[in-house]
């Protein structure tokens, strides 16, 4: 048994109006490399108060990003470190502000600021020759983990995959709930679900151990506290639980894994370009021969906020897309090995995955 050794973040300060400690924090490190820091900033925040109360100071770059047409690129982030350097030199650090697609890009451009070449030399585990640059995460949507995550998810060329390493931990984040407070029902939930699903496949598996079982634990109940009840709903109360279960359900996967699902999402993603957190919901409601009790309880989830998944998807796909999508899936074997067991090519093939697909 190999068993994980795992960088944590350096600081975590966490509460509502956290976002005011920012200036403090940063000015330990204003002196270093060029003197100047840059923020990168989910544009949902452009023309809206939290952007004027960023503690920039004249000579930092403020980077708005339009995130949503679609997920972090490795084109992307060289453009962005090549931009910066040519006109500024080398931030003091980089601030991400945002959801998951934020938190990843300030995660691989920090690493990149140090590290000759594209990005796309580096997507893999411990590839990355040097430690990054000083930086920061402000999630404002919770559920992905990325927050909390070793890994910045990029798309290049030819694969969707993380730099992954002990320098892509952030080294201080802020969690602020009031930040998620302006996030639309859907996303809330989809995003949500996020955090649900990984507790539920760190537990449904092999690698499950005290340590993530743990963490799954508590952040599956602040997840029932949020989605299911009399008290469900995004309240300030609620917010500060989804924060801190997104980051749980991230430790808990951390030193456990995912499964199923995961697979079976990332096909959906590479292959027909839907957002992570979306096709996780949308592949785990069939899932329920792997996970029943999860799948069930999602469902209600679901039904309690009138969010409805589209059924009978599978009808317009060709052969070839699901070929397509199942080779993703199948190619993820230690997500396979946890859920299924040592003996898992056994039981999972190829075709046995298109089948699953089938019944999206
Ligand atoms: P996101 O960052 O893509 O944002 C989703 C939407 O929410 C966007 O439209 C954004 O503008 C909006 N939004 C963000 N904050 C808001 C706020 N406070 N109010 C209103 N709207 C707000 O969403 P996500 O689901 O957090 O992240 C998805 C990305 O995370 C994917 O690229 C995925 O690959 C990545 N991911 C990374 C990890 C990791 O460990 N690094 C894990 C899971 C997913
Ligand atoms: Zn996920």
């Amino acid at each position: 048994m190999i068993h994980k050794n795992f960088k944590n973040i350096d600081k975590v300060v966490f509460g509502r109006g956290s976002f005011n400690n920012m200036a403090g924090i940063l000015a330990e490190r204003r002196n270093e490399n060029d003197k100047f820091f840059l923020f990168i900033v989910d544009n949902y925040f452009n023309g809206i108060e939290l952007l004027n109360r960023i503690p920039a100071e004249p000579d930092d770059i403020i980077k708005l990003i339009d995130v949503d047409p679609h997920e972090p690129t490795t084109e992307q982030i060289d453009a962005l470190r090549d931009e910066v350097l040519n006109t500024k030199g080398l931030p003091a650090g980089v601030i991400g502000i945002g959801g998951g697609s934020i938190m990843d890009i300030a995660k691989a451009v920090s690493l990149m600021f140090t590290n000759e070449g594209s990005s796309t030399l580096y997507q893999g585990l411990n590839l990355i020759k040097k430690p990054g640059i000083y930086h920061l995460g402000v999630p404002t949507i919770s559920g992905t983990g990325a927050e909390v995550s070793m890994t910045a998810v990029l798309t290049g060329p030819e694969k969707k995959l993380g730099l992954k390493c002990d320098w892509t931990v952030f080294n201080q984040v802020i969690l602020d709930p009031e930040l998620i407070a302006t996030v639309p029902t859907d996303k809330w939930l989809y995003t949500g679900m996020d955090t649900y699903i990984h507790c539920i496949e760190s537990e449904n598996g092999i690698l499950n151990n005290t340590f993530s079982h743990a963490y799954a634990e508590q952040s599956l109940k602040l997840c029932r506290q949020v989605y299911l009840g009399d008290e469900a709903g995004q309240t300030p109360e609620n917010n500060d639980r989804l924060m801190v279960a997104s980051m749980m359900g991230g430790l808990s996967l951390t030193y456990s894994e995912v499964g199923v699902c995961h697979a079976l999402s990332y096909g959906l993603s590479k292959i027909l370009y839907m957002k992570h957190c979306y096709a996780n919901c949308l592949a785990f409601q069939h899932l329920g021969d792997f996970y029943a009790e999860g799948v069930a309880e999602l469902k209600q989830m679901l039904q309690q906020h009138n969010v409805t998944l589209p059924q009978g998807l599978s009808k317009d796909w060709s052969d070839e897309t699901i070929t397509a999508m199942a080779q993703v899936a199948y190619n993820l074997p230690h997500m396979w090995h946890h859920a299924i067991g040592p003996d898992w090519k056994e039981k999972i093939t190829v075709d046995y995955i298109k089948q699953l697909y089938n019944r999206f």
